[in-house]
């Protein structure tokens, strides 16, 4: 992966996406202190750090949103995201005790557990047919090397060749280093042979390691975390990159964990998609957690897509924000929101309540209410196809747009 080509289009971009925004721009009044934003967007010029804590401190929300909604549609036009896939957290077990974490148990734990390889796959068979990705993440096990996983991903490839694994955070990557008494970019490789698609972006939280001291002590450093991600594209696997707000974290953190990750893209084009996701009210758990209220949300969701312009995709994260949120995120810039899903242990243990049935008819038609088309894609968005829901059973009666 190269990222040396900033005009060569993304994955599933308009190759005239530039000229279109130019366009699009340039029919808004916009305010004058956003002028100098709108004239970089318009040249694709990677906005500074003032420019984002600007766009988070404008006082018009929905002025926030139109702007990154016009790069959105430059990029994508009406089309929204989603894959068929299912989340199996194959532990909770874990090493570490990250003050936002709701999932993870101690090894002795009446509710823990960790999943044999049979039972994982028992597991996946009640999915399989409906999916085309299995997306896993759990605990630092203190006793998996990497070979279970080696062992775990080779059957997971021998029993369901079309299932894409998308598997292992960075910390999970260092923590498997560490047992098993090689760098992380060997483990890397070896899991890549054994069969792992891509990475998932989880652990990021805020990439300033005097936050991190504080809500994850002990997990990798931000300079781990991004040379993990680095490592992972040098050899051909693509990863997506979060950052987990409302903590304890200023706006310039904010800012400057976006910046870090556009700057690894500059270099390697392997992260795919951007997911932000708020830390969920929790009365225990980081008392001190400032908390990020919906517009806050969709803020940073249209920051997000502003400030990452080497970095495809936005996604609404659904699984932590929720459905009628997600839906208002694709009016906010975000293009993807996440797959079917089915089932999912951490977000709901730290409460979230959103739905876990949804089949693709019910989240094309949640982005349908978004005024987008859904497309299907597969992990590494090299694949899209329109799908088209049947019609409900029960038809809504009252049309909101004419
Ligand atoms: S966030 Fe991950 S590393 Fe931290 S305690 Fe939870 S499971 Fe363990």
């Amino acid at each position: 992966m190269s990222g040396d080509d900033q005009t060569a289009p993304l994955a599933g971009e308009d190759g005239s996406w530039l000229q279109t925004l130019s366009s699009l721009l340039k029919e808004t009044k916009w305010s004058p202190s956003l002028h100098q934003i709108v004239e970089r967007l318009s040249n694709n010029v990677p906005l500074s750090k003032d420019d984002g804590v600007l766009l988070f401190q404008h006082e018009n929300l929905h002025e926030i949103g139109a702007l990154a909604n016009c790069v959105r549609n430059a990029r994508f036009g009406d089309q929204a995201f989603f894959n068929s896939n299912v989340h199996i957290n194959q532990t909770n077990i874990c090493v570490l005790a990250c003050r936002f974490c709701a999932f993870r148990r101690g090894p002795k734990a009446k509710d823990a557990y960790a999943m044999s390889i049979e039972t994982y796959l028992d597991d996946l068979a009640n999915y399989a047919d409906f999916v085309d990705e299995v997306h896993s993440v759990g605990g630092l096990h203190p006793d998996w090397t990497v070979d279970h996983y080696v062992d775990l991903f080779k059957a997971v490839k021998e029993q369901y060749p079309h299932v894409s694994i998308k598997a292992l955070t960075a910390v999970e990557i260092k923590h498997l280093g560490q047992r098993s008494s090689i760098s992380t970019k060997e483990v890397l490789q070896q899991l890549k042979d054994a069969g792992l698609t891509s990475l998932p972006g989880g652990g990021a939280e805020i990439l300033d390691d005097d936050v991190r001291a504080i809500i994850c002590n002990g997990k990798e450093s931000s300079e781990e975390y991004l040379r993990i991600h680095r490592e992972a594209h040098e050899i051909g696997l693509p990863s997506n990159c979060t950052m987990l707000f409302g903590t304890i974290e200023t706006l310039e953190q904010r800012v400057q964990h976006m910046i870090s990750l556009r700057e690894i893209n500059n270099q390697t084009s392997g992260f795919q998609c951007f997911v932000p996701y708020p830390f969920l009210p929790d009365h225990t758990r980081l008392p001190e957690a400032q908390l990020a209220t919906g517009s806050e949300i969709l803020r940073t969701i249209a920051v997000s897509r502003l400030m990452l312009n080497n970095i495809p995709h936005i996604k609404a994260y659904r699984m932590n924000i929720g459905d009628h949120l997600a839906e208002l995120g694709l009016q906010f810039g975000a293009d993807d929101i996440d797959g079917t899903v089915q089932k999912e242990s951490i977000m709901h243990l730290a409460g979230s309540t959103a739905p876990l049935d949804h089949d693709r008819a019910k989240l094309a038609r949640l982005i349908r209410d978004a005024g987008c088309v859904p497309v299907q894609r597969d992990t590494v968005y090299s694949s899209f196809s329109e799908y088209i829901p049947p019609e409900p059973v029960s038809r809504r009666r009252l049309p909101m747009v004419l």
